[in-house]
């Protein structure tokens, strides 16, 4: 008889942030009525990197679907980290601008922990401000989780995935998603063990997790074989390969030996957004001092 072959929890960004962004609508528009005003996004964008150009433009999408108004910066590529600190000292003092994204990565000529740094924490709804980033490490709840773990979060929770004794091992250790993902499987009680580019035998650390999340960018990094059966597997890769968006994870053959994994496109990526969505109406409470009636809360 043939085996019948698993088929796993399709963890689904897509439709997870579709309700999210639902109940978001309706809480931000009754917000909105007893402020005065909508919660409001400055966005950032240096240069013309067409794939930042299409991650701004989508969130500035998602701000308009939800009722949060955006404030659009696009900058010359040549222009001096002074310039760029300039614009947010002034949306730093604007009232009706509650959270302040500067859009990853930058030109190579341009401080970036100068630029981030000159964010003010209340309104670094990006998490990346080293007061917000030493809150999440230090366990402190108050503050700001950058957008992709903390979507990540929201995605296990939504699913009922409890993470407390779970052993989980991040794949990449960059600034934007592994570091501060760590932290924040650390505060939810994973056991983490954290790979990157320099661990000496990945498949060994992958192949014992109950849970694997990759953010490395490196195509279908993760095959079968590294992967235990039953395993929970997170992929938070994107990569362009003629045309098309792969994750890090080859999800055909992982997806027969995962209990639950996520897709790509329509994973992670949609929670990052529905993530920055949350936070920045979080700034916008915090400012205006309007309670949340949602029931998720970052
Ligand atoms: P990064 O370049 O800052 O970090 C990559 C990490 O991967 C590094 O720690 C590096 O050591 C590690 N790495 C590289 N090759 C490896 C290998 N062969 N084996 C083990 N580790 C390896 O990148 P980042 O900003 O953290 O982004 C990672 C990926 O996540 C990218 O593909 C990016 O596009 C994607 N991303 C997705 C979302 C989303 O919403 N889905 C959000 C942010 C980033």
């Amino acid at each position: 008889m043939e085996k019948v072959m698993n088929s796993p929890l399709i963890l689904d960004g897509k439709k997870i942030s579709e309700k999210i962004r639902g109940e978001l609508r309706s809480n931000i528009s009754e917000a909105s009525r007893e402020a005065g005003r909508e919660p409001g996004l400055a966005v950032i964008l240096v240069g013309s990197d067409p794939a930042s150009e299409i991650y701004v433009r989508n969130k500035i999408k998602a701000c308009e679907k939800v009722g949060i108004r955006s404030f659009s910066y696009k900058l010359a590529e040549g222009i001096r980290t002074e310039e760029i600190i300039e614009l947010i000292s002034e949306l730093n003092a604007k009232e009706e601008v509650d959270g302040i994204l500067v859009q990853l990565p930058l030109p190579p000529h341009i401080d970036q922990k100068e630029v981030i740094s000159a964010i003010s924490p209340s309104k670094d709804v990006d998490g990346f401000h080293p007061e917000n980033m030493g809150r999440l490490l230090g366990g402190i709840e108050e503050g700001f989780v950058p957008c992709t773990p903390l979507g990540i979060d929201i995605l296990l929770g939504e699913y009922g995935i409890e993470l407390k004794g779970m052993d989980v091992t991040v794949v990449g250790a960059g600034f934007i998603v592994g570091r501060p993902l760590s932290a924040l499987l650390l505060r939810r009680n994973a056991t983490v063990t954290v790979c990157h580019i320099h661990t000496k035998d990945l498949a060994k650390f992958t192949s014992q997790a109950d849970m694997v999340i990759s953010a490395t960018g490196v195509p279908h990094l993760i095959k079968s074989d590294m992967v235990r059966e039953g395993a929970v597997v997170i992929d938070v890769g994107i990569s362009r390969i003629g045309g098309k968006i792969v994750g890090d994870v080859e999800f055909e053959s992982v997806s027969k030996k995962a209990s639950a994994i996520t897709p790509v496109p329509g994973g992670v990526g949609p929670m990052t957004v529905t993530a920055l969505l949350m936070n920045t109406f979080k700034a916008f409470r915090i400012r205006t001092g309007i309670q949340s009636t949602s029931t998720i809360n970052p």
